[in-house]
């Protein structure tokens, strides 16, 4: 008997893991299902880019995993029955066509990857007024509202983290005959290196960029966004980027999860309360170096799905459990296309002095993503083959499901 390994979500996370697992084990040996909401891979680390009008490179999951055994399904993940170890899925239908009823799908080993979206903090007004670059379709919006702006018309984007300096920059130097401005809560870039700040500050002078600092934005409304001192600050468009918050499917489970709904997962990602369950990339608190959780990021999730794959492989084939520390090496910050920053920075990702900035600092940066949609976009390619047999597992003792979805 296959055994059913299911992995929900193919954004960096899942996709890797997948092919990962398929190169690791013997086909005849596992059933590796991947379920993803679309057919092609998001890379959501370019969605500034998409958003400023960008063309990015179409990936269909299909050629990606033609011929590795992966099994796609184009479905929308809407529960997980952990007891029962049943995935609730509606099938994605064509455009224009009635809903497909929901089907569940049984596995003996779920691999969750269903990322994150974007984060309002309940901020008054930010779910109708604000955009977002968390998902494509938040960034193909505000790619048609900023096209729809005139020159001289305000953009406020809100977050002073990684993902609002990319966007800012990209805005600005796509759109120079915009107001664009930038409300941090603390200073600019206040966790970079001298080095690193004084570039910044260098780059967002030279594109125009205003910089509101200190600054918590606690309403929006059409038009303007409000300031904790009432001050209110124009913005035809407002770009809300502080932070990530995960699908509400985990909350929903006996999973044991962080308040936020993290997945809590131990150094094999393996969930600490469902030893079936691995969680990996956003959707998990995994613990890094020092103790620290590690941080929502491409950085974090491709090595906690090199870590899963392997740690299921392992204790499927009763091979070595993978003793790989996770850990960082920098930050990588577009600011725009001809500029970057490349903050190195401890295991446990505290800056240090060294930093690489300019044009070369771009091109790193652009590389980095270029070498994450490779690994994606080639998910057995660069791993020797290790196919090893499946021990036998204990026999199933679930009860048989209905074939039809109760109500
Ligand atoms: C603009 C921007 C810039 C960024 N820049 C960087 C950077 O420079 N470096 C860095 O390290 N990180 C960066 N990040 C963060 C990084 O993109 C995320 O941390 C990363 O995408 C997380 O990977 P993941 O696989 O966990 O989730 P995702 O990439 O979000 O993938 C989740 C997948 O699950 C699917 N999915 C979600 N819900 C369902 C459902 N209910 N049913 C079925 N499928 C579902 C989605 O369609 C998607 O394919 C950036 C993020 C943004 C938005």
């Amino acid at each position: 008997m296959q055994h059913r390994i299911v992995v929900l979500g193919a954004g960096y996370a899942g996709a890797v893991a997948a092919g990962r697992l398929a190169r690791r084990l013997r086909r005849e040996d596992v059933a590796i299902t991947l379920v993803n909401a679309e057919p092609d891979f998001v890379e959501r680390v370019r969605m500034h880019q998409l958003a400023t009008g960008q063309e990015l490179r179409p990936r269909p999951f299909a050629e990606m995993f033609d011929g590795t055994g992966v099994e796609l399904r184009l479905a929308r993940v809407t529960a997980v029955d952990v007891d029962r170890k049943t995935v609730t899925v509606v099938p994605a239908v064509g455009p224009g066509k009635a809903e497909a009823p929901e089907q569940e799908l049984e596995y003996d080993t779920l691999v969750y990857a269903l990322g994150s979206a974007w984060n309002d903090q309940g901020v008054p007004g930010a779910a109708e007024h604000a955009d977002q670059i968390a998902s494509r379709s938040g960034a193909l919006r505000l790619r048609e509202r900023l096209a729809g702006l005139a020159a001289g018309e305000s953009v406020v984007v809100v977050g002073g983290g990684l993902t609002g300096l990319e966007a800012v920059t990209e805005i600005a130097e796509a759109r120079p005959d915009l107001d664009v401005a930038l409300a941090a809560r603390g200073a600019l870039g206040d966790w970079l290196s001298p080095k690193g700040r004084r570039h910044l500050r260098k780059v967002v002078d030279g594109l125009g960029v205003t910089v509101h600092e200190h600054t918590a934005v606690t309403a929006v409304a059409p038009g303007h966004v409000t300031t904790a001192e009432g001050t209110a600050v124009p913005a035809a468009v407002t770009l809300w980027t502080t932070g990530f918050a995960v699908h509400p499917i985990s909350r929903a489970t006996a999973l044991e999860v962080t308040g936020a709904g993290r997945i809590v997962v131990d150094r094999t990602m393996r969930s600490v309360s469902h030893p079936d369950l691995y969680a990996i990339g956003d959707a998990a608190m995994a613990t890094g170096p020092a103790g620290h959780p590690l941080r929502m990021s491409c950085a974090s999730g491709l090595p906690m799905a090199w870590q899963a794959a392997d740690a299921i492989a392992a204790r499927l084939t009763g091979g070595k459990l993978p003793n790989t520390p996770l850990r960082y090496f920098n930050q990588c910050v577009s600011l725009g296309r001809g500029e970057g920053l490349i903050q190195y920075v401890t295991a446990d990702d505290r800056a240090v002095r060294a930093a690489l900035t300019g044009r070369t600092a771009a091109l790193y940066k652009e590389l980095i993503c270029k070498g994450a949609a490779w690994a994606v976009a080639h998910p057995t390619l660069g791993l020797p083959a290790r196919r090893r047999r499946v021990a036998p597992q204990p026999a199933r003792t679930d009860t048989p499901l209905p074939t039809t979805t109760p109500a």
